[in-house]
């Protein structure tokens, strides 16, 4: 375990965003974080846990201990439960799965990032949520360094939610995640776009495999490659609004899309919102809204996090101010 000082972080986040670390650490092993964790010199900084860097925008340089997670390994416990090390990547354990026949993930199927977050914002794509298949995980306790089990109900999950984000917020360093997988191969192709890729390519009874296929074409088409141009996927989550919060948006704009979501609420796409506040493809220098998708973000290459930061401030009042919706962000920032 090498510690390293002054440290950067431009390729440790999907944003590309080249802030630097007093201090970084690679942690492959349980032992290897409880030393660090109990180093008296670092006892009182702050830390912060890193996995994939998909899901963060760096303001400025991180004043305290980045441990960056790499702890590895898929255990088949039989049955459908499989273990998995929170530093794996997340898309490499979905193909894992399907080459051995355990199902229930293929949708969620390119997901940047590793194991250990995907409980954070309980990850979600195309009809299908972590919390699906989720069996319990092991969290390590920074202020007691003892090792806790979180079921499904203690996480709390909700649309992008886990008490991980909130009440337990830098509480815990996630360890690894026990999924339930199906043995049968029963796919969920509800979500429009994907029964229309399977159509197109003549699929009428499709396997898990299709699907993760089609999931990837349909990604690799919609969202850009972090390895092309920095983005962390949707900045914002979509808004869900009361019927009596969503009627006057209604009334003036015919063609807003909406989604039934629980009873008498309604989800609407932010990034229709923020299109039709006019900021869809924005450019300002090395930074701005995507062109073909105005949730998300992008560096053009050296742009501040401060300056991405200040620019989804004002898509946020932007919105307001035009639609009385407030945007509440989905990416992590750190200041
Ligand atoms: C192109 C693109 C597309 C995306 N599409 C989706 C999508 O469809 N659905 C979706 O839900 N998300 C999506 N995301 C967001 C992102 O991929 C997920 O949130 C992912 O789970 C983040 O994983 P990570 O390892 O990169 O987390 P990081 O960015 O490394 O960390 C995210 C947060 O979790 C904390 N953290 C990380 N690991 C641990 C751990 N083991 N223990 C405790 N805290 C930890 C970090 O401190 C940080 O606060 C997308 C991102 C990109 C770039």
């Amino acid at each position: 375990m090498q510690l390293h000082e002054n440290h950067s972080l431009a390729a440790y986040n999907t944003f590309g965003i080249d802030v630097k670390a007093d201090f970084f650490v690679k942690v492959q092993h349980l032992s290897e974080l409880k030393l660090i964790l109990s180093n008296p010199l670092y006892l009182r900084l702050p830390k912060l846990f890193l996995g994939g860097g998909s899901n963060i925008l760096f303001c400025s340089d991180f004043k305290g201990l980045v441990v960056h997670l790499e702890l590895k390994g898929i255990e088949d416990l039989g049955d459908g439960l499989i273990k998995v090390q929170a530093g794996e990547n997340w898309h490499h354990f979905v193909l894992w799965s399907l080459s051995k026949g355990y199902f229930g993930i293929e949708n969620l199927s390119l997901i940047p990032g590793n194991v250990g977050a995907a409980p954070m914002q309980n990850i979600g794509a195309y009809g299908v949520e972590l919390k699906d298949v989720f069996e319990h995980l092991e969290a390590y306790h920074i202020a007691t360094g003892e090792i806790h089990n979180f079921d499904c109900a203690s996480c709390r999950f909700g649309y992008r939610e886990s008490v991980f984000k909130n009440i337990h917020k830098g509480a815990y360093v996630i360890l690894s995640v026990t999924f339930k997988l199906r043995c049968n191969a029963n796919v969920d192709t509800d979500y429009g776009i994907i029964s229309e890729v399977l159509n197109n390519r003549g699929i009428l009874t499709p396997t898990p495999k299709d699907v993760s296929d089609a999931v990837i074409f349909i990604r690799e088409s919609k969202l850009p490659d972090p390895k092309e141009i920095g983005n962390s996927g949707s900045f914002f989550k979509n808004p869900v609004l009361s019927l009596s919060d969503f009627e006057p948006i209604k009334k003036n704009h015919a063609d807003v899309p909406f989604y039934p979501s629980g009873t008498g609420q309604v989800k609407v796409p932010a990034a229709w919102l923020i299109e039709k506040a006019g900021w869809k493809g924005k450019r300002i220098g090395n930074y701005g809204v995507h062109e073909k998708q105005a949730l998300v973000l992008v560096n053009y290459g050296g742009a501040k996090g401060s300056d991405i930061y200040k620019l989804a401030l004002d898509i946020q009042s932007s919105v307001e101010n035009q639609f009385g919706v407030h945007l509440n962000m989905e990416v992590n920032i750190i200041h």
